[in-house]
């Protein structure tokens, strides 16, 4: 790996694992834990240095001086990647969804600070931006200029993924964890012990094609995942005052920050399954906190 990734790590901190108490769990005979990604680094959301990591070493070792890739207003990929130009002195430009907002959000606010050059783009030219893939995919990029399509959605991310899994040193049934492009699942879906099942939320309203974007990315079909599509509270970040009311709670009880866009709509569907007894008593199950915080600002 790059020495300057390699030092840029060396100021992480550890991503621990800790056992969640509630008189529900107990009741049902459910252990259950939370791998603390958000922790990792306070503006590089947890699962998005996963994916970056070797995606950006790739880049480096290629010469790049450019990074150029997609997102929302909010997007937590576009935090973190213009973080990290700005850290490794990289240029960075992000492609972003809709038109210009009169008042920019905290998020974009923070991207232009770090150096990131914004170009905002008609929704529609947006998703045909989805069709471009691989790192020299999109047309008109100049010499230098490396592209990463939305959410970091490359092979490339999976064997940062799977470091998270490597960490773990507990047995475990079932690893539960919040899907946007599904990257991220598709990088536990591989490494995760031969028992586990891998159980996804998906964050988006009628995210169907999630399965099949997930299986793409892997290199050899597995049967060990699935994604719930059931918990999507309306659509991509919208939420209702149940979910406000679960997260304040959860937070109130465990001390553990959660965000509603997907960690907290995760973790909402996970108590719901398991109050309808979905998983078997003395289920040892562990969910991935990816991070996002930065996303609750408004
Ligand atoms: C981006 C993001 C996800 C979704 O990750 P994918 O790999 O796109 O499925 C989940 N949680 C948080 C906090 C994120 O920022």
């Amino acid at each position: 790996m790059h020495p300057e990734l390699i030092k840029l790590e060396k100021t992480f901190s550890p991503s621990i694992l800790t056992k969640i108490d509630d008189p529900l769990l107990a009741s049902q005979r459910i252990e259950l834990w939370m791998k603390r990604d958000d922790l990792l680094h306070p503006v590089i959301s947890g699962n998005k240095w996963r994916k970056l990591k070797y995606i950006i070493d790739h880049a480096l070792s290629l010469s790049a001086d450019t990074l150029v890739s997609m997102g929302g207003a909010y997007s937590n990929h576009l935090h973190a990647l213009a973080y990290v130009g700005k850290v490794l002195g990289l240029k960075t430009i992000g492609l972003v969804r809709g038109e210009q907002p009169p008042m920019l959000t905290p998020t974009l606010r923070d991207m232009q600070a770090w150096g990131m050059a914004l170009k905002f783009v008609s929704r529609s030219d947006y998703r045909l931006l989805r069709h471009y893939k691989s790192w020299h995919d999109l047309p008109g990029l100049k010499p230098g200029q490396y592209w990463l399509p939305e959410g970091g959605a490359q092979r490339l991310a999976l064997k940062g993924v799977a470091e998270l899994v490597a960490e773990i040193d507990l047995r475990y049934d079932t690893i539960c964890l919040p899907c946007g492009t599904g990257t991220t699942l598709a990088g536990i879906v591989e490494p995760a012990p031969e028992q586990v099942s891998v159980l996804g939320f998906a964050a988006l309203k009628n995210a169907g094609f999630l399965a099949a974007d997930v299986a793409a990315l892997l290199p050899q079909c597995r049967n060990n995942w699935q994604i719930n599509l059931d918990y999507p509270f309306g659509g991509f970040a919208k939420t209702n005052t149940e979910l406000t009311a679960f997260i304040e709670d959860f937070e109130l009880k465990t001390r553990i920050p959660l965000e509603p866009v997907y960690t907290g709509k995760m973790m909402y569907a996970l108590y719901d399954l398991i109050k309808k007894h979905h998983f078997k008593p003395g289920t040892r199950i562990i969910t991935i906190h990816t991070g996002g915080l930065q996303g609750k600002r408004h």
